[in-house]
């Protein structure tokens, strides 16, 4: 696929999609936690956990995104919406945590993958609500490395720690699970 251009219009579309979930990795977590000052139980208040019915495709858009045990069963973890699809975190069009805002705001529309050492950068499913695709300069290869590098090694991370949470932990509710994440030294790097 060519290189598109691309300009953020900072219109909010992607804050206000009620179905474009965002996603959260423990690197997420940490960083928001630390910024709002919230522990544990606080910080559950802005996640929402998307259930994964057993025998149930994956969403599409979500085949990327590490699901996570917990006492319902397997779970994309996200911040909350409101109910007309806002993000919570969406104030007056403007993002209140837009420093540690999440990986998949940061890199939307586009969207990363890595495997045996090979990165691949492709577009969000939800593309088409982005009017910043196909206007401004044409996004050049470093520019795309580049956030694929900032954006890659957190999702790997991630990928881990589900992984041995998923197949070890005897207890998973979303309680121990947002302890497990704030006391994990891999997402504080
Ligand atoms: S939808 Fe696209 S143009 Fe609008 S804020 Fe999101 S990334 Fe920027
Ligand atoms: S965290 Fe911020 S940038 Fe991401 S969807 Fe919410 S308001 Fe938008």
């Amino acid at each position: 696929m060519d290189l598109p251009h691309f300009e953020c219009t900072k219109c909010g579309a992607c804050c206000r999609d009620e179905y474009l979930l965002v996603t959260v990795t423990g690197s997420d977590i940490v960083k928001i936690s630390a910024i709002l000052g919230l522990g544990p139980d606080d910080m559950l208040k802005a996640l929402d956990f998307y259930i994964v019915s057993e025998g149930q495709t994956t969403p599409v858009g979500l085949e990327r995104i590490s699901s996570v045990a917990t006492e319902r069963g397997l779970a994309f973890m996200a911040l909350k919406k409101m109910e007309n699809g806002d993000c919570i975190f969406l104030k007056k069009d403007l993002c209140m945590i837009h420093p540690v805002r999440p990986l998949v705001c940061r890199s939307f529309p586009f969207v990363f993958t890595e495997s045996e050492g090979q990165r691949n950068w492709g577009l969000s499913a939800k593309k088409d609500i982005c009017p910043g695709l196909g206007t401004g300069p044409l996004i050049s290869e470093e520019d795309i490395t580049e956030l694929a590098e900032s954006i890659l090694p957190e999702i790997q991370i991630y990928k881990k720690f589900t992984k041995e949470w998923n197949e070890h932990q005897t207890s998973p509710t979303v309680s121990n699970l947002l302890k497990a994440i704030l006391e994990d030294i891999r997402f504080y790097k």
